[in-house]
């Protein structure tokens, strides 16, 4: 049990974010640290009048100081958050997940999501039997066992595999750490479903906790049979193949998969065998190309050969960390769409991304409209694309939104 060690107090005019349920108390807002919590502990955040606004978990080391785990006086009664606290929490993000009804067809989504589930700094993805936990900040590092043994308890899985390495944990003042935490060690070739396709991911050496699975709804969106039918798609940021193979579900012609990394691609092209899709199989793919290289070198070079696509597909990673990497960033996405824009044939279909949440969509659409200005084509926003609902965003956090997209047809 936690027992409440320490009281925040507010400087004068910085109460309001907290009583809007904005779960984060950055440095700058507390005028005094009363008690002496030690790093991670339970904290009350007191208001201006002297009553309690909150309770949070603390750390010293991290400019955002403070975490709201509820604003609610009773459910922390006694000055403590409990077992049950934390039960009750995850309790509802299972429960969240459960009404969406993605099993059986889809085995592999997100349970927790952290600050938008009312467990700042604590991931939970599901992959078949076995779970990933990320723990990206000092309070749930230190409830480590804890949360993995309720976790244990409450869905039974096969294994419980953490990827704590993350560099966003250096701010934390944690180091980094991946490994088997609960269980027996998932295969490495461990096969998972999204909508019926069948992914290989290796859950300890794979990006983030093994797939981008907040791209799920888009590309059922964009990989739908009218969209890509015996067109011919060059499918950028391919990783281990996600849109392609919602693609050759659909019937695509031939696509071409760009990422860096070797091994992604390696994955990717098993996967098309892994459905099924080879050797007669059905839908036959027709020859996918799987090319190595850096994006942008990849969508000039077809620049320069006078090369043409029906689809391009743009999802890159993260290019904005902070603040300071937003006009960077801006400039990257333009350089990217501009030449996707170039490499489409009249009416063909651009679906580009953005996973930068200091890139907002706004921004993001701005963007891709200098970048069709200058390519001299027309664009039409299709559709407006997010997260898969299985990494809700909290209204009153509006940082839980990171990933948007847009699906244009262009001329
Ligand atoms: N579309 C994928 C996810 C893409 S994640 C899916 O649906 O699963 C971003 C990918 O970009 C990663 O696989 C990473 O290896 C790749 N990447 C990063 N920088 C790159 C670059 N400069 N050129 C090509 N690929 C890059």
């Amino acid at each position: 049990m936690d027992i409440i060690s320490g009281k925040l107090m507010l400087k004068r005019g910085r109460q309001k974010s907290v009583v809007n349920r904005h779960p984060w108390i950055f440095s700058g807002s507390i005028e005094r640290v009363a008690g002496q919590p030690e790093p991670g502990d339970i904290v009350d955040v007191m208001g201006r009048d002297g009553r309690s606004l909150a309770r949070a978990y603390f750390n010293p080391h991290s400019q955002i100081r403070a975490r709201i785990l509820t604003w609610d006086a009773d459910e922390a009664a006694e000055g403590s958050v409990d077992d049950a606290f934390w039960r009750r929490r995850l309790e509802r993000a299972i429960a969240g997940r459960a009404a969406l009804a993605l099993e059986p067809a889809t085995t592999a989504y997100r349970l927790v999501n952290g600050e938008a589930d009312g467990l700042p700094g604590l991931i939970v993805d599901k992959y078949g039997d076995y779970l990933v936990v990320q723990c990206l900040t000092l309070g749930i590092d230190r409830r480590k066992a804890q949360l993995v043994g309720l976790l244990a308890d409450l869905l039974h899985p096969a294994g419980i595999v953490e990827r704590s390495d993350v560099d966003v944990r250096a701010k934390e003042g944690l180091t980094e750490f991946k490994g088997l935490v609960w269980g027996e060690m998932p295969p490495s070739d461990l096969v998972v479903l999204e909508n019926g396709i069948q992914f290989g991911v290796n859950l300890l050496g794979g990006h983030k906790t093994g797939l981008y699975l907040d791209q799920r709804v888009n590309r059922t969106a964009v990989c739908q049979p009218h969209f890509v039918a015996n067109k011919e798609i060059l499918n950028v940021f391919a990783y281990t193949g996600g849109f392609a193979l919602y693609a050759a579900a659909s019937g695509a012609g031939p696509i071409i998969n760009v990422d860096s990394s070797i091994g992604a691609l390696e994955q990717a092209e098993k996967n098309v065998a892994l459905n099924g899709w080879l050797d007669g199989g059905s839908p036959q793919r027709p020859s996918d190309e799987y090319i190595a290289g850096d994006a942008f070198e990849v969508l000039r070079y077809y620049r320069d050969e006078g090369r043409q696509f029906d689809m391009v597909i743009l999802d890159p990673p993260k290019f904005a960390h902070s603040r300071r990497d937003v006009e960077r960033a801006t400039r990257g996405y333009k350089d990217l769409n501009w030449l996707a824009l170039r490499l489409l044939r009249p009416g063909g279909l651009l679906a580009t991304f953005s996973c930068s949440g200091r890139v907002s969509a706004d921004l993001f659409q701005k963007v891709v409209f200098g970048a069709a200005v200058d390519a001299g084509r027309d664009a039409q926003i299709m559709q407006h694309l997010g997260q898969s609902p299985d990494h809700p965003i909290l209204l009153t956090f509006p940082e839980s939104a990171y990933l948007k997209g847009l699906l244009c047809r262009v001329w």
